[in-house]
Order: structure tokens, then sequence, then C-alpha cells
């Protein structure tokens, strides 16, 4: 079990408002822990106590490489605390365990690539004018503010503080409502594992109180937001007011594109596994999926086959995807597929729905519409849960056309064994990642990530997010 209050300067403690917010397992509907409700009180006590760990703290003086360490070691300590995490997560997100225990993997991986990363970052020389030396070094931004959601905890706390951390920033993270723990029990082991006070702190809450607190906060300097579209204007609006940086990783309605060419054998668990996974609530889920019209017909009867085998189950049925996170989430995904049926779109498949699901889980039909007209809003609007829309298209030319017929712009797969065409295709998509006879939904901590259009701006993950923490210091010095 978690910790369930606020982190500050190293010392748990509850909320100044007193109150608690129950946390319900998404396979039962039932509650099986409670997390602090912060209030403003407790996020100016955090950011207070970031504030003095960089400027006046052991912290702000930690040199790079021991920074480093302190990183690397979590991710010995992640692995040691591993099926722990999974089964927190597990129960806390809905997910099947087998997937739990991949992202506490990959929430280990982060924290050694950002502990190798800590004393890498360089700055360069400047040829400048006669006479003068030019150098440039990056440098913290101070006190970096950290919002995250609900379906990756694990993974995304490593991933939002671990290169922050690695820059010498001093964080104050509000991890999601629904879903939270294995962020909190991280946290937790980062203090028993050596951070000095006020390097991490953590603060539990609703996001229009304590998120809100948090982003408008006047003396953070940096915030990095993973969320949905309508709270990530709220959260650019409150960076403006302070004139500050941030980096938004929103929403998305990723495209895999099938040429008749393409390798179907190979290409068809990853299509399948692309929508499925974590329940469709990955904000690079491949919902759309986008069939050359000539074997339009064969290729979809291929993944309707492999769509009707998916499964649903708890954590510990281990099937291929659980619940999704809340009975909000619910309602909305249901509200997609009423309207789907509604509207007379024709229901491909549908995956199973065992008899013994536990009464008040939180679960939906995995469900294949299909073909979906272009003006549909399945067609462009992200459901964040197991429904797939496809799409015919006629030629190279339409398949690039429609892939990027949505407001969003996260990522596209491209399957075909022309290479030439991957490429021309590839490089045309208005997308942050591009995976071609492959899809990396959620995966890769090494590659950079992010949005274009309305999925946001800034990159996560990969080196790029270690200079996203950091800003550029120019020094000229005359010598002569
Ligand atoms: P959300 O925006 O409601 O919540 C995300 C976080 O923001 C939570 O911690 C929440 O408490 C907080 N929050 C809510 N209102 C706030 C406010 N007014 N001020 C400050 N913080 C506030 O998003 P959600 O519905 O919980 O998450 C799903 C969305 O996140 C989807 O749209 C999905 O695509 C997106 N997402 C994006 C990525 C990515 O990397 N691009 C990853 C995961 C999820």
């Amino acid at each position: 079990m978690a910790r369930t209050g606020i982190l500050i300067d190293n010392q748990w403690r509850q909320s100044e408002s007193g109150r608690t917010i129950d946390v319900l397992a998404p396979a039962t509907g039932q509650p099986f822990a409670s997390i602090a409700a912060a209030v403003d009180a407790d996020v100016d006590a955090a950011v207070k106590a970031a504030r003095r760990a960089v400027e006046s703290g052991v912290w702000g003086r930690m040199n790079a490489a021991e920074r480093g360490r302190l990183l690397s070691r979590m991710a010995i300590v992640v692995a040691d605390h591993a099926e722990e995490l999974a089964q927190l997560e597990a129960r806390d997100t809905g997910k099947p365990i087998k997937q739990a225990r991949n992202d506490i993997v990959a929430a280990a991986r982060y924290f050694e690539f950002y502990g190798g990363g800590a004393d890498k970052v360089h700055g360069d020389t400047i040829p400048f004018l006669a006479g003068h030396f030019a150098a440039t070094e990056r440098l913290p931004h101070g006190v970096t503010a950290h919002i995250i959601p609900w379906n990756y905890p694990a993974q995304m706390f490593p991933r939002s503080v671990g290169p922050a951390l690695a820059m010498g920033n001093a964080v104050v993270m509000k991890p999601a409502e629904d879903a939270c723990q294995t962020p909190l029990r991280m946290a937790e082991l980062m203090v028993e594992n050596g951070f000095p006070e006020g390097a991490i702190n953590m603060i539990t809450g609703y996001g229009h109180e304590a998120g809100a607190a948090l982003s408008g906060h006047p003396d953070i300097d940096f915030i990095s937001f993973i969320g949905s579209n309508q709270t990530g204007v709220q959260i650019q609006t409150a960076a403006a007011r302070n004139h500050i940086g941030c980096t938004l990783e929103l929403g998305g309605k990723s495209a895999q594109i099938v040429f008749a060419d393409a390798d179907l054998d190979a290409a068809l668990p990853v299509l399948v596994g692309a929508i499925v996974q974590h329940a469709g609530q990955t904000c690079s889920a491949g919902s759309r999926l986008l069939v050359e019209r000539s074997a339009y017909d064969r290729i979809v009867e291929r993944v309707a086959e492999r769509f009707a085998q998916v499964r649903v189950g708890t954590p510990e049925m281990d099937h291929d995807l659980g619940p999704v996170v809340s009975r909000r989430q619910q309602e909305r995904v249901q509200g997609f597929c009423g309207r789907a049926d509604a509207d007379a779109i024709p229901l491909i498949a549908a995956g199973q729905m065992p008899a013994d699901l536990p009464q008040g889980g939180f679960f939906v039909q995995p469900r294949l519409y299909g073909p979906v007209p272009r003006a549909n809003s399945l067609a462009s609007q992200e459901v964040f849960g197991p429904v797939m829309a496809v799409m015919p298209f006629e030629d190279e030319a339409d398949a690039v056309a429609l892939a990027n017929a949505t407001p969003y712009g996260l990522v596209a797969g491209i399957w075909t064994r022309d290479g030439a065409r991957a490429l021309r295709v590839g490089r045309r998509m208005q997308v942050g990642q591009v995976f071609v006879n492959c899809y990396g939904a959620g995966g890769g901590i090494e590659l950079p990530f992010g949005g274009m259009k309305k999925s946001g701006h800034g990159r996560e993950k990969g080196f790029e997010a270690l200079y996203e923490f950091s800003a550029v210091r120019t020094m000229v010095i005359k010598h002569d």
C-alpha cells in the first residue's frame, strides 16, 4: 500500500483541508484506498519547499553526477520492488497484470535513462567577435510543476520528474485523483533512497483545486502537463499569466495506415494491440485504421477475426484488456458507441465480455466500427476507450489527407513493403512520431515524444526532455 498523504520536504502530512478522496478499483468499483484532497495552502507549502531546495538546500548544491547517481539508484530500487508496484498499478488502473509489469519495467528504465543523462547535457562555445570568448550553459528552470493523468501513472511519474530532476530542478507533482498509488510509492522510495529535502514534493487532490492551485502558483518556473485538451488550455493560460513556459502532452486520434502490400501476418497483432492496450486509454492509441480500398475486404476480415478474439478481464484474469478507469470514462465510451449505433455505422466486430466479470466494474466492450463516414465524430474525436474506426482510402495522396484530417497530431503508423512510399508518406504526417511496419503506443523511453496541432507542444522522453527542463544562458567574456 502506498502512502496516502502529501509529501513536502521529505515529510508526509495530511491536507490542510482535512478532506480525503476515495480511490476506487476500476475492476470492482469499490474503494480500496484514500488520498488527501490538497488545497492552496498545501500547494504553497510544497512550492516553498521546492524553492528552498534549489536555492539554499542540499539539492541545489548537488552536482550533476550525484543527481544522476540518485536517479540511477532508483532504477534498481524500482526493479527490486517490481511486483509490489505492478500489483498496485494494476489494482489502481484496472489494467491486466502483465501490462502493469511492463509499465514497471519502463518506469525503471526512465530512471536509468535520465540518471545516465544528468551529466551529459553540455553547452557550446560560439565563435564571436575578435577578442571575445562566448559560451552557453544549460541551467535548471528552478521549481517545476508536473501534472499527470491516470492512465499510466507508474510510467508518467519518472517520465515527467526524471528529466526535471536530472537537470537540477526541484519538482512539485500532482498526479491524477483517479490513479496515483504508484507515483506516491515511488516518491516514498526516492526519499528512502537519498533524495534530499524538497527535491521531490507530491500533492494529491482534484484538478480544479490542487491542480489549478499548482499551475497558477506565482512561484513556479515551468509546467509540464499531460492530460486532456480542455485542461491543456487552462494550463497554458495559467502559464501565460506567470510568463513561464510549459509543455503540453494532450490527446490524439492516431492513424494506422495499411496499404494493400502490407505484411498482414506481422501487422495484425500490432494493429489490434494498438487500440486494445489499456482499454484504448492511451494517448497514442492507434484508434483509426485506414485501409487501402483495393484490399479493404480482405484486410478488414482478418482484423475482425482477430478483434473478435480480444477478451476483457480483471487485472488478475490477465486477459487482453481491463475495465476503463472510472464510471465517467465508461459512460463517455458508451456514449460514443451509442451515437455510432444511432448513426447506423456498421459494427464489424466486438470483443468478448466473460460472464464472470465482477458486478460494479467499469467494463466496456471493445468495438470495431466501419466503414466510418469521414464526417462522423468517430472519425476525428478521441474516444479514449477500446473503440476503433475503420476507414477506406483510395491511394497514397488520399491516405495522407485522411490521416492528417483530425485536429490532433500525435502518432502515425504506416504498413507497406514499399520503402520509398513509407518514407514519402511518413514525411507528410503532421505528427510527432511515425512508425513504419511497427507501432509504438506508449513505448520508447529514448524516443522524443509529443504532439503537433491540438496534441500539444514540447517534447517529453528521450534527450529532448532534458532540454525542455532547462534554459540556455549565454556568457560573453571580452579578453582583448
Ligand atoms: P484531465 O486533463 O482531466 O486530467 C489530467 C490531470 O490534470 C489530472 O491530474 C487532473 O487532476 C488535472 N487537472 C484537471 N483539471 C485541472 C485544472 N483545471 N487545472 C490543473 N490541473 C487539472 O485529463 P484526463 O481526462 O484525466 O486524461 C485523459 C486525457 O489525457 C486524454 O485526452 C489523453 O489523450 C490525454 N493524455 C495524453 C498523453 C500524452 O502524452 N499526450 C498521455 C496520457 C493521456
